[in-house]
């Protein structure tokens, strides 16, 4: 069975209730490498756990280093059936640690500029798979006397079509008894499903919310992200304007710069008009190339004139860093394979 159901695992053998706060603390906080490391509990013990609990339902098969250091990619295969996906870290220089976890193997949205989306859908993740990651990752950190200070989930997939999985995994990761983290370290980023949103709001939720907007008008974002069609932009942003409101917290907005396509000044300006410039945080993220696809990365120039409209009007934002291109692990680039 899987960690999560250490209460189980206590009542079937009859052990007493603080087995379990041992073994969440030793499994969730401080990262042990095996149930062998679990040292508050008898050899007898640790080999009924190593019996009854899967210690990881993921194995890693590589990892890639970009060449600043700053990004890592690793590719792990899901034991169940051995399909392969990716997850990045990335460490800011300001000491974030970042774990961009993926939700899902593929992704059925189809937005036609992201690499995951041109795999087409090969699976959802499990609340424990997406768990894992964080867990494999904080692992090797700690090797550095390091932690994992944020988790997005931007990795693979779209977490509003998987959302029992995406609130399982961040209930681990909240839960004062297991990785004890605070929900604001957490980014939801979504194409946009307007209803499941609805939902995952109506649960409470109140980590952090990014949009993946990327064009200032329905008829542009129906072009470059096809799913467009089903949730008017008029809707959903007046569903995350509400939840900035509530939360009294801005939102993110994520904003691909390609060029030709959503570039041009015009654009900008629309996009100026949509935001209020309290509630809102545009991430302007330059195009990073993908395969078999031809749009290209707008100019350095017309990045820089883009954001520029958007400073007269106001609008917070920033040019998002690329990290990771050169090993394939940035924004959109993420497909699981070797
Ligand atoms: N499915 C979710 C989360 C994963 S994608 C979503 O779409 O929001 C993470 C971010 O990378 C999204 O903002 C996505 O639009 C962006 N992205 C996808 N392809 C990209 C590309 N080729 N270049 C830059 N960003 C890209
Ligand atoms: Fe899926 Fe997000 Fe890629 Fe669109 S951008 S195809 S929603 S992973």
């Amino acid at each position: 069975m899987e960690p999560s159901r250490i209460l189980e695992f206590i009542a079937s053998h009859k052990l007493p209730n603080y087995r379990a706060a041992q073994f969440n603390k030793a499994f969730y906080q401080e990262y042990l490498t095996s149930f062998d490391e679990c040292t508050t509990w008898s050899k007898e013990l640790r080999a009924l756990l190593k019996q009854d609990i899967i210690f990881s339902t993921l194995t890693v098969v590589t990892e890639q280093k970009s060449k600043d250091g700053q990004t890592m990619k690793i590719v792990f295969e899901r034991n169940v059936d051995h399909k392969r996906f990716e997850t990045v870290l990335m460490r800011h220089e300001d000491g974030r640690n970042t774990v961009c976890v993926s939700c899902m193997i593929g992704c059925p949205v189809g937005c036609i500029f992201c690499a995951t989306g041109k795999m087409g859908f090969l699976g959802n993740l499990t609340a424990t798979e997406i768990v894992d990651q964080v867990l494999t990752i904080a692992r090797m950190l700690k090797k550095e006397n390091q932690t994992i200070t944020n988790i997005v989930f931007m990795g693979m997939g779209e977490p509003l079509l998987n959302l029992s999985a995406v609130e399982g995994a961040i209930q681990i990761f909240t839960d004062p008894n297991k990785m004890g983290m605070s929900e604001r370290r957490i980014t939801i980023s979504t194409s946009g499903i307007t209803d499941k949103l609805q939902e995952l709001l109506k649960h409470g939720y109140t980590g952090r919310l990014a949009l993946s907007l990327h064009a200032p008008d329905q008829t542009l974002r129906e072009q470059i992200m096809p799913i467009a069609k089903k949730y008017p932009l008029s809707q959903l942003l007046a569903v995350f304007k509400q939840f900035a409101i509530q939360t009294n917290k801005r939102v993110s907005y994520e904003y691909i710069l390609i060029d030709g396509i959503n570039d041009a000044m015009t654009c900008a300006e629309q996009l100026a008009t949509l935001m209020d410039p309290k509630l809102s945080h545009i991430n302007l993220i330059p195009y990073n190339p993908v395969a078999g696809v031809s749009y290209t990365r707008s100019s350095l120039a017309s990045i820089h004139a883009f954001a520029a409209v958007l400073e007269k009007q106001h609008i917070q934002h920033t040019i998002r860093v690329t990290m990771g291109d050169d090993i394939a692990a940035a924004c959109g680039q993420l497909v699981g394979k070797k």
